[in-house]
């Protein structure tokens, strides 16, 4: 793996109004974020719904604007406002695979056609092989059994893998995977993630991927970042999170995930809601739950402290430094 990183979030903060009467107020989605992704990595940012993980990757792929810090890809920075020959190219080095196979199809399309927009926008040639490679990639064998269906006559796992082959056609370096596998029947969640850890080996292709599954998260990636309330609290490796999580609320994560060798469930012994984003709390994020929380959580954001090669954003290991 190299040591530059592809995607650099730096000091990310990204705020939506919201209209109440003639007042607007602000949600805070994302709070200075700051993360690197390394060539060939797969990276899991999990957290639970409305932590603003989604709202990151939709920053990198331009569907919102940051409102401060930068994005950073490769060695330049992705400009808020693309020019249009620099939104294509970067189009085709960044692609996105969202969460719902069923609506991001277009319906009266045949798999043909879908498979050769994204070509036909880039002007490249071959299109009729590329597309038949795209589908044996993604396993759709023979692709002659596939290009003339309709989204609606493919199962769930085929459509997603319709997606797929669609986000690979044009050979990008990332993939921004929102939540691929969340809408998909269990059983057939597993083909897709194998699927993808094929993909990254055939093609070394980096994956910022969304979840609020950690079982997922541990199976596909190399590392996870652990997001809440806009910020992330931890960084580490993917047994870690599962075997060791240090973070107040990744430990709150982990017990709260199914386990099969656990039957009888954990006490959580942790109470409260997830903080309004409009009014964030002051300090820690985290600090209305914490079990542990102290006088300074409630004032002050904790910054990372390192411990061993993880990063954790909590007090609790500022003795570590
Ligand atoms: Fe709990 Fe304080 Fe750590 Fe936040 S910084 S998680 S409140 S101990």
């Amino acid at each position: 793996m190299s040591f530059s990183p592809i995607i650099s979030f730096e000091n990310i903060t990204k705020k939506f109004p919201v209209r109440k009467g003639f007042k607007v107020q602000y949600v805070h989605a994302v709070r200075d974020v700051s993360l690197d992704v390394f060539p060939g990595e797969i990276i899991s940012i999990v957290g639970e719904s409305g932590c603003g993980k989604t709202t990151l990757l939709r920053l990198l792929s331009r569907i919102y604007v940051e409102d401060e810090g930068k994005i950073v890809y490769g060695s330049e920075i992705v400009p808020k406002k693309f020019k249009r020959k620099e939104e294509l190219e970067f189009r085709r080095k960044v692609q996105m695979i969202f969460q719902d196979p069923f609506s991001s199809l277009n319906p009266v399309k045949k798999v043909h056609q879908i498979l050769g927009r994204p070509l036909e926008l880039q002007k490249l040639n071959n299109i009729d092989e590329r597309i038949y490679e795209a589908l044996e990639e993604v396993e759709l064998t023979p692709p002659k059994n596939f290009i003339n269906k309709y989204p609606h006559e493919l199962s769930g796992g085929e459509r997603q893998r319709v997606v797929i082959a669609r986000a690979i056609i044009t050979k990008p370096s990332v993939i921004l995977a929102d939540e691929p596998t969340s809408m998909l029947d269990v059983s057939i969640r597993a083909g897709i993630m194998k699927l993808m850890l094929k993909i990254r080996d055939d093609f070394n292709t980096t994956y910022l991927h969304v979840t609020h599954d950690l079982a997922a998260a541990r199976y596909i990636s190399d590392r996870v970042a652990v997001m809440y309330a806009g910020m992330l609290l931890e960084e580490c490796t993917a047994d870690d999170i599962v075997l060791e999580p240090l973070h107040p609320y990744t430990q709150l994560l982990r017990k709260a995930a199914p386990d099969p060798d656990r039957l009888v469930s954990e006490k959580l012994g942790y109470t409260g809601e997830v903080p309004n984003l409009i009014t964030p709390p002051k300090g820690c994020p985290f600090e209305p739950r914490c079990k542990y929380a102290m006088k300074k959580c409630k004032n002050f954001v904790p910054p990372y402290f390192r411990v061993n090669k993880r990063k954790v954003k909590c007090f609790l290991y500022e003795k570590n430094n």
